[in-house]
């Protein structure tokens, strides 16, 4: 562990913190692992398939679409995510993150993700954008040449929508989101992935709920 200039939260022994992989192959990989070290997981940069083994969760991030998903097929990395989803490991895919995890590429959701989709004249946008499962106050949300969810089943619970068009959902351990959560301040999606890593760890280890005696917290 490296000491830096802002602080992370109160230091907790290696292995309680989660390990957080972020999928290395394109696209602004080290926003996101400054933004997860500063919430208190260790970051992992991910290019191999045995990077990926034993993570507590992954990200996907933005970049190109297209890119993303030739780097996972040439460096073999298709099985080892999904065997991170099938040990009950969240996943967070951000814009092409997103277009990568949907039926049409890696098919880890039951929805279809349309690229571009806000169209040239506005490619780049900023919104405060409501996101159930977050907190009421809305997000700072930074759209680049993004997509949005173009189809999706029932399965699918929509977390935030413009227009009547959904830009994050989540199904089951899989959560996407059109926008670039790594790029402000506000770190609640990176903080609601973490949950979701912290509550895979507890179910794997038998899901000790003793300690608050009637399970709340
Ligand atoms: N437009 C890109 C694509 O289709 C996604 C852009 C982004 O991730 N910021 O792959």
């Amino acid at each position: 562990m490296t000491p830096s200039a802002s602080a992370p939260p109160p230091a907790l022994p290696e292995a309680a913190r989660l390990r957080i992989g972020v999928l290395a192959s394109q696209g602004d990989f080290a926003a996101h692992a400054r933004m997860l070290s500063a919430l208190g997981a260790d970051p992992v940069e991910v290019r191999t398939a045995k990077e990926l083994r034993d993570l507590d969760g992954l990200v996907i991030p933005g970049g190109e679409s297209t890119t993303i998903t030739k780097a996972i097929e040439r460096d073999g990395l298709e099985p080892a995510i999904r065997a991170h989803l099938d040990r009950g490991r969240p996943i967070l895919g951000t814009c092409a993150g997103m277009i990568v995890c949907d039926r049409e590429h890696l098919d880890l959701v039951d929805a279809t993700a349309r690229r571009n989709a806000f169209g040239r004249q506005i490619a780049s946008f900023e919104i405060e954008l409501e996101v159930a499962g977050v907190g009421p106050e809305p997000i700072r949300a930074v759209f680049i040449r993004a997509p949005w969810i173009e189809d999706h089943g029932p399965g699918v619970e929509v977390l935030a929508a413009i227009d009547g068009h959904p830009v994050a959902v989540r199904q089951g351990q899989v959560l996407l989101c059109a926008f670039h959560p790594e790029l402000t301040d506000d770190s609640r999606v990176h903080a609601l992935l973490m949950a979701m890593a912290t509550a895979a760890r507890e179910r794997a280890a038998g899901a000790p709920r003793r300690q608050g005696g009637d399970g709340k917290r």
